[in-house]
């Protein structure tokens, strides 16, 4: 079989392992390539070409060469650098540390989502120097579950599509739910806390009210979806 060409690709590193004494194992969240886990070798070395730019919260340009297990890092340049007003204020880290493990939780191998690596991307943007960081993981959460094919019904109840408002929430029924529809493990939920959750959803929500209320259920949502709980969320849950 002959092999695979080399390709390029816009990637973020969402998670680093060493490999031996001067290589590193990435997995790169990509734009058209979906997950990818590639080696950049010699980047540990003080005279690695690339290894400044091979960090979490960098947009990187990167060519790769396709390996049996493992991809093959062999150029990398900087496409944006999201760091600055992040990295040092714990609550823009640990947030963007969420939505980068969010975003790798929610690709896929070899399966293109351009919308998912823009969402980041954006998310990444709206995080530096800003006062509420919870928001704007909800909102990256809200978005990007929602890609998946996931999206909450947040006034109509998400079972039977009775109109709102409706004071539970049910993550596994997919949003709001009348007093019929409920399930057991539903939330008590103020109607108020729905509200804006839609308006994040939306885009249209620009304050922190119920901020807490909001991130325990889009948690809660998240967390239903993805098989294992992400470990910077309860980071947060508990700071
Ligand atoms: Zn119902």
């Amino acid at each position: 079989m002959p092999r695979k060409p080399s390709f390029r690709d816009r990637a973020f590193v969402v998670r680093t392992y060493d490999f031996g004494e001067a290589d590193r194992v990435v997995v790169l969240l990509t734009r058209t390539h979906g997950l990818v886990r590639a080696v950049a070798k010699g980047v540990r070395k003080s005279r690695s070409r690339f290894g400044s730019r091979i960090q979490p919260f960098v947009d990187i340009d990167v060519q790769l060469y396709p390996g049996r297990n493992l991809a093959t890092i062999t150029q990398a340049d900087t496409v944006a650098y999201f760091g600055a007003g992040i990295i040092d204020d714990y609550d823009r880290y640990t947030a963007a540390c969420a939505i980068m493990e969010t975003a790798e939780k929610l690709s896929y191998s070899d399966l293109a989502d351009a919308v998912l690596f823009d969402a980041t991307s954006d998310a990444l943007t709206r995080l530096q120097g800003n006062d509420h960081p919870t928001l704007v993981l909800d909102a990256f959460i809200l978005r990007a579950t929602e890609n998946s094919g996931w999206g909450l019904s947040l006034f109509e109840c998400a079972n039977c599509g009775a109109p709102g408002p409706h004071a539970a929430f049910s993550p596994s029924l997919g949003g709001a739910v009348c007093t019929t529809c409920r399930p057991p493990g539903a939330m008590d939920v103020d109607p108020e806390v729905l509200h804006t959750m839609w308006l994040i959803q939306n885009g249209r929500a620009t304050t922190a009210e119920h901020a807490e209320r909001v991130h325990r259920a889009t948690t809660a949502h998240l967390q239903w979806h993805v098989e294992s709980a992400v470990r910077s969320l309860k980071i947060m849950e508990q700071a």
